[in-house]
């Protein structure tokens, strides 16, 4: 049977079609830079070839429109009908789910619910999901939550420091994010390193437009960097990462705004694209920084510091790792970061090899020998798990 695994991001759509439970990947691409001014990159690969175009991308929807049309003119399928389940990922699942459901008009209700924790996810998912409804009224279709892993997390970990009502009444508390993709590529380097995941410490770094630490034992997830929304944490493509909560009150005062809209830029204005000025995206970055830009390099020596700092105060909570794991967009590409990221963690005896680390395109270990950490990049594929729930959902 057809799988369709859609993966929305804040600003990218992933898709893969799946022929299960074979897992085999009959198609799959993205479209890159939706809600973008300029215009949007789609790619999708067809018997191995990558077909690129650049077109306007104001939303999720176009995309998703977009991409059904194509499965059918370019006859990679024959008819719609053959997509038998469609998949999302969704970043927010709070209290209400500790595990994948059937969509319903009860778990949209919530995921709408949600959307002040995940301003930048829960909204596209949503419309990514109404808009496969639309296309494919008959279809089952099934979520998958980003904080359901993170439920394992004790009391001393997800809670915050907090009047205690705060968490009995509202909910406020850690839940994380990007959760099946840490269990993904921490179970995934378990298995290519022959070793028992319940006997492994491991912190998986899961660094693309949005970027979150997690610290795993025994296959448990022990703490992570995200916290009651994906803004909490390290600095990301336009998220600050963790800050003092009086700046918001500051600048709500300063430029009388409310605590929201501040919030909002906090979400979307900050980070790489705040500091840097230039943009949200890890390559421009990289390209401003070797043209000199000092605010590019700031920016990027900003978030690297936080990063190590996590990973040092995980080494400690762990009482010592085992692997680290790189994954998402710049950790699975950009070998700088890796390098750079590595640099700062010397004192904890990480060892790099540089030729290693040029490698891409599958998992690969990244440290020398002489690393008293095994370092490793493992591409993630939370659009396989994503598939692999959503069939055995629509066959129960
Ligand atoms: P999302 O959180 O939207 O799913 P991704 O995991 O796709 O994000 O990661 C997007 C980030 O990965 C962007 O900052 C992008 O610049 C970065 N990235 C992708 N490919 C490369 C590359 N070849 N070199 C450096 N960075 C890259």
């Amino acid at each position: 049977m057809k799988i369709m695994s859609i993966n929305s991001g804040s600003s990218s759509l992933k898709f893969k079609l799946f022929e299960m439970p074979e897992e085999k990947v009959i198609t799959e691409g993205v479209f890159e830079r939706i809600t973008f001014k300029e215009e949007g990159i789609y790619t999708i690969k067809i018997n191995g070839e990558k077909i690129k175009e650049f077109l306007p991308l104001p939303n999720h929807a176009v995309a998703v429109e977009r991409l059904l049309k194509d499965l059918v003119d370019r006859k990679i399928i024959s008819s719609l009908s053959e997509i038998k389940g469609v998949g999302h990922r969704i970043v927010q699942g709070g209290k209400y789910f500790d595990k994948s459901v059937l969509v319903d008009s009860w778990a949209k209700d919530r995921i709408r619910e949600l959307i002040d924790l995940a301003p930048l996810h829960n909204g596209p998912h949503l419309i990514g999901i109404e808009a496969f409804e639309k296309a494919l009224p008959n279809v089952k279709q099934v979520v998958v939550f980003d904080t359901a892993f993170h439920q394992g997390m004790e009391p001393e970990a997800f809670m915050y420091a907090v009047p205690y009502y705060w968490y009995t009444d509202y909910g406020i508390r850690k839940y994380g994010a990007h959760g099946t993709s840490h269990q993904f590529v921490a179970n995934e380097y378990a298995r290519l390193t022959n070793q028992d995941i319940n006997k492994l410490k491991i912190v998986t770094c899961h660094l693309g437009n949005g970027c979150s630490l997690c610290a795993i034992e025994n296959g448990r997830c022990k703490d992570t960097s995200m916290g009651l929304t994906p803004l909490e944490g390290v600095p990301m493509g336009t998220r600050t990462g963790n800050i003092d909560p009086t700046v918001v009150s500051y600048i709500v005062e300063k430029e009388g705004k409310t605590a929201w809209e501040v919030v909002n830029e906090l979400n979307k204005k900050s980070g790489y694209l705040g500091i840097s000025g230039i943009s949200n995206d890890a390559r421009d970055l990289e390209d401003a920084m070797a043209e000199g830009n000092e605010r590019a390099t700031l920016a990027i020596k900003i978030q690297e510091k936080r990063i190590a700092d996590y990973i040092g105060s995980y080494y400690l909570y762990l009482e010592g790792i085992d692997a680290i794991i790189f994954t998402a967009g710049i950790g699975e590409n950009a070998k700088e970061y890796r390098e750079r990221i590595c640099k700062r963690l010397e004192i904890l005896g990480v060892v790099i090899d540089d030729e290693a680390n040029s490698q891409r395109g599958y998992p690969f270990r990244i440290s020398a020998p002489s690393s008293k950490i095994d370092v490793w990049v493992v591409p993630t594929n939370e659009e396989l798990v994503i598939a692999r729930d959503t069939m055995r959902l629509i066959n129960e």
